[in-house]
């Protein structure tokens, strides 16, 4: 099928809540992709951020097929080898918390957020979170998603929430009561426009919550494993959260959600209590654990700083080139370039050159490259995205 018949069977049978270039990507390998008609692209958002470690890497690969010759699937009534392996491996590169697995980022928002209520003492019920922050699109995450774009015409939203701005202590102190049972933010808020909150804010936030008996929650769903550079965003302030989120990266490419709690914390969740019939299944698992093989092995945190430094030097030169960057933010393989204009139009340049990167908050170009590309990747990706800007504001 070519890329004009695939686009007309989605618009007959695929519901379009998706807003889709109008490409059909076949094979991906790596910082790579290609599509239907033979174009190559240099991917520097794959996946959403889902493939921290680029597409199909060879031991996810190979792990996925193992698992899969063995056992794909075994529900929880039971024990099973990778979902041990994965949570001993997460706890042991993290703060030694316990490990829940679900499927995804909002589910496991979900747990944080059902974790939080649970563990706290009677009548403890409200969450704050923060303005332009983003945690999913169940009912749950997008009431904790103080943004009106993702609330509207889904009314009424869940009982309980505060809305207070990021990287604002005061507002935080003033919001909390006795009935708060938790804090809920990301160390970067991503789709949010790549905005990193301060280290003495979060400092802040972790006395605050000690001495108001409120937990805090991180979501590094999108922060975690590797992205930043650290194996979480929150090790770069030192500030150790109650509860976190992951998913994203954490299986390669599969679906997989978790939350890590402290163990005092974690021993709220008993049976019966919370549950998920595919969370922490053998093959989901399995990719985790070879994702964090593959981190460790070939030294990725070290090459994601180290690319990191590249594109930062490329990104600076480019904003002193171009009058309308604005602002160049970011932390490890996780940066946003604010500029004074829509920003779409420079995605679709891209594409047409062959680099594909994301826009977010309409004039925030993000890119979170994987933490496998290589200096002449980035020096390739950043060249066609001064063309395309070049080429937009010239137009
Ligand atoms: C992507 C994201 C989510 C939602 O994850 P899904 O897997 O799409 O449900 C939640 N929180 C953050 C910080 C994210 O970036």
């Amino acid at each position: 099928m070519n890329t004009q018949e695939v686009m007309q069977q989605f618009e007959k049978y695929v519901i379009s809540n998706y807003a889709r270039l109008p490409r059909v990507i076949v094979r991906a390998q790596g910082a790579t992709m290609w599509d239907a008609d033979g174009r190559e692209y240099l991917d520097f958002f794959p996946g959403w951020a889902v493939s921290g470690i680029g597409h199909c890497h060879p031991r996810v690969v190979e792990a996925i097929r193992r698992q899969a010759g063995e056992l794909i699937h075994i529900d929880n009534t039971f024990y099973s080898l990778p979902q041990g392996q994965l949570a001993q491996l997460l706890s042991e590169r993290a703060f030694g918390g316990k490990v829940f697995f679900c499927n995804s980022g909002a589910e496991a928002v979900e747990a944080a957020l059902k974790l939080a209520r649970k563990a706290t003492p009677e009548g403890k019920y409200k969450i704050i979170s923060m303005l332009g922050g983003f945690h999913g699109r169940t009912f749950g995450a997008i009431t904790a998603t103080a943004q009106p774009k993702y609330h509207q015409g889904f009314a009424p939203m869940l009982p309980g929430f505060k809305y207070v701005r990021y990287n604002d202590l005061d507002e935080v102190r003033a919001a909390i009561d006795d009935e708060t049972a938790a804090v809920l933010l990301e160390p970067i808020q991503g789709e949010g426009g790549v905005k990193v909150a301060d280290d003495a804010y979060l400092k802040g936030l972790r006395q605050l919550c000690d001495e108001r008996g409120v937990l805090l929650i991180l979501d590094e769903v999108q922060t975690g494993l590797g992205r930043t550079g650290t194996w979480f965003g929150y090790q770069h302030s030192g500030v150790v959260p109650d509860i976190m989120t992951m998913a994203k990266a954490l299986g390669g490419g599969v679906s997989i959600g978790a939350i890590m709690a402290k163990p005092e914390i974690a021993a709220a969740l008993v049976p019966g209590t919370h549950a998920s019939t595919f969370g922490g299944n053998p093959l989901a698992c399995a990719a985790g654990v070879a994702v964090i093989e593959a981190i460790e092995q070939e030294n990725l945190l070290e090459n994601a700083e180290v690319m990191s430094d590249r594109i930062m030097a490329h990104l600076e030169q480019m904003g002193q080139r171009h009058s309308c960057v604005e602002e160049i933010r970011g932390r490890g393989l996780m940066m946003g370039v604010e500029l004074n204009r829509p920003g779409q139009g420079i995605v679709d340049a891209c594409l047409e050159r062959g680099l594909r990167v994301n826009c977010t908050q309409s004039v925030v170009l993000r890119m979170t490259p994987p933490m496998t590309v290589s200096a002449e990747q980035v020096d390739k990706a950043m060249a066609i995205l001064d063309e395309a800007v070049a080429a937009v504001m010239a137009s």
